[in-house]
């Protein structure tokens, strides 16, 4: 049902590189020539699925009509077009084959004071403005750098922020302290299903004496469609250190990626698992968590990129690459599946 909580590891590395494919006379197969504006490099997509092909070059088609798409490697923009494969029949992308991006739409709340029960009796802890803008700037720089570059400019998120000025009150269980969906939707009745594709909510974990700890970082419920609200939903519980700036900076430096992951989290387990996607398999119960398993090594940003532009090599299985794609970001996000009018 929920969870997941981000957290340090270390590991082993080496990463996948990208193939460049010859064009076969095979029968049944065209070969094709594609180009690219100003001849950039670009990872090669047929049909929603990434070749390992790096274009532009010549590359066989199957007969018929196919979606193509190009994520440009420098620029970070996916262009696609449809086309009729047929022999001698260059196909040239252009800046104009650019789709609009999908909209996605973030709540950002930031607590002020979140209380709870420790071993010392109630505390609370608080942020000040100041500190919940800190933490939304993380989180909008992380949009950018993060989600819809790896997105290669197929997702744009809008965001609303809403802080929340009044006591939150923290649940305790086996993993900790944590902000349970019902004790902010109770104060937040905008978030209904079909609203949001997820609500990001910030808050402090320790201040003086008064310490609300967890075994995580973030944590994310990763099945929005079995959700009352239908929408992902995720927390990060901060602990800014002396400086928040500081504390901040040395993430967005050295570990950054901790909205991102969890986010992932919410389409990466089950909602893309269940438009018929392939993503890379669970380790111990998540495939955001299966970095390892395919050779990935901390801070794990190529993962992220590659698991949200479907290009996790898949050591050799079938299919040969894993993740949600450009073409899979253009489609129903989840906020409209939540009102079920679409697959
Ligand atoms: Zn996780």
């Amino acid at each position: 049902m929920k969870f997941i909580c981000y957290t340090l590891a270390v590991v082993v590395s080496f990463l996948s590189a990208c193939k460049k494919d010859s064009a076969p006379s095979l029968p049944g197969l065209v070969p094709v020539t594609i180009s690219t504006p100003g001849g950039e490099a670009g990872y090669l997509y047929i049909d929603g699925k990434y070749t390992g092909i790096l274009v532009p070059g010549t590359v066989s088609f199957s007969v018929g009509h196919h979606t193509i798409g190009v994520a440009l490697k420098n620029t970070e923009i996916y262009l696609r077009k449809t086309i009729t494969a047929a022999a001698s029949t260059p196909v040239a992308f252009t800046t104009a084959d650019k789709p609009a991006p999908k909209t996605w739409k973030a709540l950002w709340i930031g607590l002020y004071e979140t209380r709870g029960n420790t071993e010392t009796g109630d505390c609370s802890t608080h942020f000040s403005t100041a500190d919940l803008d800190a933490g939304y700037n993380f989180f909008t720089w992380s949009l950018k750098e993060h989600f819809e570059k790896y997105a290669y400019g197929t997702m744009k998120w809008e965001v609303e922020r809403r802080d929340i000025t009044v006591p939150v009150t923290l649940t305790k269980g086996s993993i900790g302290y944590t902000v349970e969906p019902a004790a902010i939707a109770a104060l937040m009745p905008q978030i209904q299903p079909g609203v949001y594709d997820c609500v990001f909510v910030f808050w402090r974990e320790k201040e003086g004496a008064c310490s609300f700890p967890g075994n995580y970082f973030g944590l994310a419920w990763t099945n929005p469609m079995a959700e009352a609200l239908k929408t992902g939903y995720v927390t990060v519980k901060f602990d800014p250190g002396a400086d928040i700036a500081a504390t901040i900076n040395q993430y967005k430096i050295n570990d950054p990626g901790v909205w991102v992951h969890e986010w992932l989290h919410t389409v990466g387990e089950n909602f893309y698992q269940a438009k018929g996607l392939n993503l890379p398999e669970k380790a111990g119960g998540f495939s955001v968590h299966a970095a390892e398993v395919y050779h990935y090594s901390f801070p794990w940003m190529d993962w992220y990129r590659d698991f949200i532009s479907g290009r996790v090599s898949n050591t050799g299985g079938s299919p040969a690459y894993l993740g949600i794609g450009p073409e899979a970001l253009l489609g129903c996000t989840v906020r409209e599946m939540a009102l079920g009018n679409c697959r």
